[in-house]
């Protein structure tokens, strides 16, 4: 099992990375993991900074004593090659960590902009696909994302708790030339990656249930196959989009290149109370609906439309929820 899940998940990656496997617990879990085994103390780490998971990102590094610098944009908006290479020239970190699909705002930022001024000081790319991965293009090795993470509940639609993670030769070097190990016992990615080699010798009592659960979500990916599991993704979320534009809801990432497709980040039409629709969703159709987080809380709708709910039919049924509980 672990085996074919290694290969389904280099497909969802868009990788030939070799240490591609799962750690335990959420996507912070393998979050954690990135931070730790990439992030040494003193080391410079730069964080392109335009959302409520960035700034998980910088706190991590800082819990880890590094050096942390950033760049910040409001929170919608992405990261142009240009600012991110005049910041990694000035900078010159050693790691540096990006966002792919940022849920707390719906921007998507496939990396590359960042990674390619990232290698030109020699730095390793960190990138966050949590959200992204399974539902859109993450394309590691085509975007030089060195070491991603995601998650197993969201773009995968699989179950909480069990988190791939996936590492290429470039930072599999640096990570063998460590003065020591991470202080982590159960996060190092060395002992970790090792479990999923042959022989398979025992570091920690696998969540067997999740596993069966991951193994049938990426069975699933896989017969539906990819692209056509994007395809489907990217018509809900603008079926989405476009049914609350004319609600009267204002798309917070404007340019829609940027966005992430299976989940839109709405501003209400002025007036409308944005709790108590949220409220009369969840009570009168079941429906439950986020509203933003930190800086966001309150002002905007966070409408996710992941895996079995990435439907003409069942977009139609949220909007016309919408509509009915608007009036
Ligand atoms: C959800 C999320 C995380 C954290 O994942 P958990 O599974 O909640 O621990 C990290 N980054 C991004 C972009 C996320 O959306």
């Amino acid at each position: 099992m672990m085996k074919e899940m290694q290969a389904r998940l280099r497909l969802v990656f868009g990788t030939a990375n070799q240490r591609t496997f799962l750690v335990p617990g959420s996507g912070s879990s393998a979050m954690e993991m990135a931070v730790l085994n990439f992030v040494e103390p003193g080391m410079k780490v730069a964080i392109f900074a335009n959302g409520h998971f960035s700034n998980r990102l910088t706190e991590m590094a800082e819990r880890q004593r590094a050096q942390v610098v950033r760049l910040d944009r409001p929170w919608g908006e992405v990261f142009g090659a240009e600012e991110a290479g005049a910041f990694i020239e000035r900078e010159r970190p050693h790691v540096v960590g990006f966002v792919q699909g940022e849920t707390s705002t719906g921007a998507y930022q496939a990396g590359s902009a960042i990674t390619q001024a990232a290698h030109r000081v020699d730095a390793l790319v960190i990138g966050d696909c949590v959200t992204s991965l399974g539902a859109m293009p993450v394309e590691l090795d085509r975007n030089g994302i060195d070491i991603a993470y995601s998650c197993a509940q969201k773009g995968l639609s699989c179950p909480a708790g069990l988190s791939p993670i996936s590492i290429n030769e470039r930072a599999w070097e640096r990570l063998a030339k460590r003065a020591e190990p991470t202080w982590s016992w159960y996060l190092d990615a060395r002992l970790v990656a090792k479990y999923f080699e042959p022989a398979h010798v025992y570091h920690h009592t696998p969540a067997t249930a999740l596993y069966h659960a991951m193994y049938e979500g990426l069975l699933m990916v896989e017969e539906e196959g990819l692209e056509a599991r994007w395809e489907r993704h990217r018509r809900a979320g603008a079926q989405l989009v476009s049914g609350l534009t004319q609600l009267g809801f204002e798309p917070l990432v404007s340019k829609p290149e940027n966005r992430l497709w299976h989940l839109a980040t709405v501003k209400p039409p002025a007036g409308l109370d944005e709790a108590a629709l949220r409220q009369r969703l969840l009570e009168r159709h079941n429906i439950d609906v986020a509203t933003g987080l930190g800086q966001l809380a309150g002002k905007i709708l966070r409408i996710g439309v992941m895996g079995p709910l990435a439907t003409e039919e069942r977009v139609g049924y949220l909007l016309g929820a919408i509509k009915q509980e608007m009036q």
